[in-house]
């Protein structure tokens, strides 16, 4: 058994922690905050766009790996990706997660375009639409987020996969979540059904309002810890119903955050939270611990092997000062595309910012490694949105990268016990 700290508690940092833990090592997680998970679709997104809309994402991983060759999926393959994703599938069950991974689906958003992603919480999955479907998208008059006649107008106007269209209209409800309450989101809706009484509420309203043989549109709010509301909700309507996730706080990511980090806590790992790892303590080419600032002190964490998963420079693990010198908060380590002299250029939708690509170069076992291509630390290895060369919001591709490289990093721990091996391989081959 060997002693492993990961760093994060986003998708990668949570993925990797179940990982190692199922390997039988013992794990302390260290995490300054919540990760990104919370923040997302609730989906698990491999490849979106190429930048056109890809329908099969691990088809297409080999094609941009020709195009990118230092893109994380060029080490990851497609055998790497599946195994990540279906390992975090069977994490967060079928109640969360459903699809399959060599085929995109296309599901409304909250503007109604059809976004693509691979594995979708099955309360959404109804969002496939096809030509000639009928669909009502209600929103609620008390819910700010969430506006029915934008996300219907776009809709109807959308070519579908199939090629036809979908006839779309919008309508209301007025159904206050909490008496008095001023200024809901749908954390507070997805809250209040979980009460089979306000759901009952819910399906009255909307019953009245939808014809017979549309499908229901709803904003993404049918419960947050009971995985079967939505069920109940489509059984009272009668018909098909989607959740359409809207912006932060987002219902269905905290679905898969609040499963994710249940079962970390269940699996006897050593769960810190609140505190941000500072640096390392090295001996020899290879970290024997990490230095945490926890209230008043800093404490050493001693690690057999280190999994770095802080994110990127939306969680603040990388950081760009004002003389537009680029670092890595934690351990100063090398960063690629961090040279480039334009990071930032003002056509923000057009050219991509060389800035979202800039991270840690890594190995086959995912350890960051220097410019001559050498592991900078023998045992410290790296996941998710730390690792460079992808452009993961426009090409939809940060939760297969993330998935995949936490567990190829987890799978590949250099520790005390693998070097030795290793070792002895070594010297037996010499003989
Ligand atoms: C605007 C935007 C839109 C995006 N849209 C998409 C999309 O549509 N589809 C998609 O697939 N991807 C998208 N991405 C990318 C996706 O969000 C990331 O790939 C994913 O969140 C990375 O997960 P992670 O676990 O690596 O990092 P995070 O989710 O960022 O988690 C990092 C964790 O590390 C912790 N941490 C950081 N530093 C330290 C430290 N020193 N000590 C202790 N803890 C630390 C943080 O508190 C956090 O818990 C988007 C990203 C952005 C910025």
């Amino acid at each position: 058994m060997s002693k492993i700290v990961v760093i994060g508690a986003g998708i990668a940092g949570l993925t990797a922690t179940l990982r190692c833990v199922a390997a039988g090592h013992q794990v302390t997680t260290i995490t300054k905050g919540i990760g990104g998970l919370q923040l997302g679709q609730g989906t698990m997104d491999i490849l979106g766009y190429m930048p056109n809309r890809v329908e099969r994402p691990l088809d297409d991983l080999a094609a941009l790996a020709d195009e990118h060759p230092d893109h994380p999926y060029a080490i990851l393959n497609a055998d790497a990706v599946r195994t990540g994703v279906n390992y975090f599938a069977e994490l967060v069950g079928e109640d969360l997660l459903v699809g399959d991974p060599e085929r995109n689906v296309f599901l409304p958003t909250a503007v109604g375009a059809l976004r693509p992603t691979a594995l979708a919480q099955p309360s959404m999955m109804a969002g496939q639409l096809s030509d000639g479907d009928s669909v009502v998208m209600v929103g609620i008059r008390q819910l700010k987020d969430f506006y029915p006649g934008l996300a219907a107008q776009n809709l109807a106007r959308s070519t579908l996969p199939d090629g036809g269209r979908a006839a779309v209209r919008a309508t209301y409800i007025d159904l206050p979540a909490r008496k008095g309450e001023a200024d809901a989101t749908a954390l507070t809706y997805a809250r209040v059904m979980d009460d089979p009484t306000f759901r009952q509420l819910f399906v009255t309203a909307v019953k009245k309002v939808i014809e017979p043989g549309e499908k229901v549109g709803l904003p993404a709010m049918l419960g947050l810890k009971d995985p079967n509301s939505w069920r109940e909700v489509a059984e009272g309507l009668g018909t098909e119903v989607f959740e359409v996730p809207l912006q932060p706080p987002s219902v269905p990511g905290m679905r898969l955050n609040q499963t994710l980090v249940d079962k970390v806590k269940n699996a006897r790992v050593r769960w810190v939270y609140g505190s941000q790892v500072l640096g390392g303590v090295a001996e020899n080419g290879r970290l024997t611990g990490v230095v945490a600032g926890t209230t008043g002190h800093n404490v050493t964490f001693p690690a057999d092997a280190v999994i770095h998963a802080p994110g990127g420079f939306e969680s603040g693990a990388l950081e760009l000062d004002s003389y537009n010198h680029v670092f890595e908060r934690t351990f100063d380590l090398p960063l690629a595309g961090a040279d480039n002299e334009e990071l930032l250029h003002g056509n923000y939708w057009g050219e991509e910012q060389p800035l979202f690509r800039v991270g840690v170069r890594v190995d086959e076992q995912m350890r960051p490694v220097d410019a001559d291509g050498s592991a900078v630390y023998e045992n410290l290895h790296a996941a998710g949105g730390i690792i460079a060369n992808a452009n993961r919001w426009r090409e939809k591709s940060g939760d297969g990268i993330a998935v995949a490289s936490a567990v190829r990093a987890a799978d590949s721990l250099s520790t005390p016990t693998t070097a030795a091996a290793s070792g002895a391989m070594d010297s037996k081959g010499d003989n």
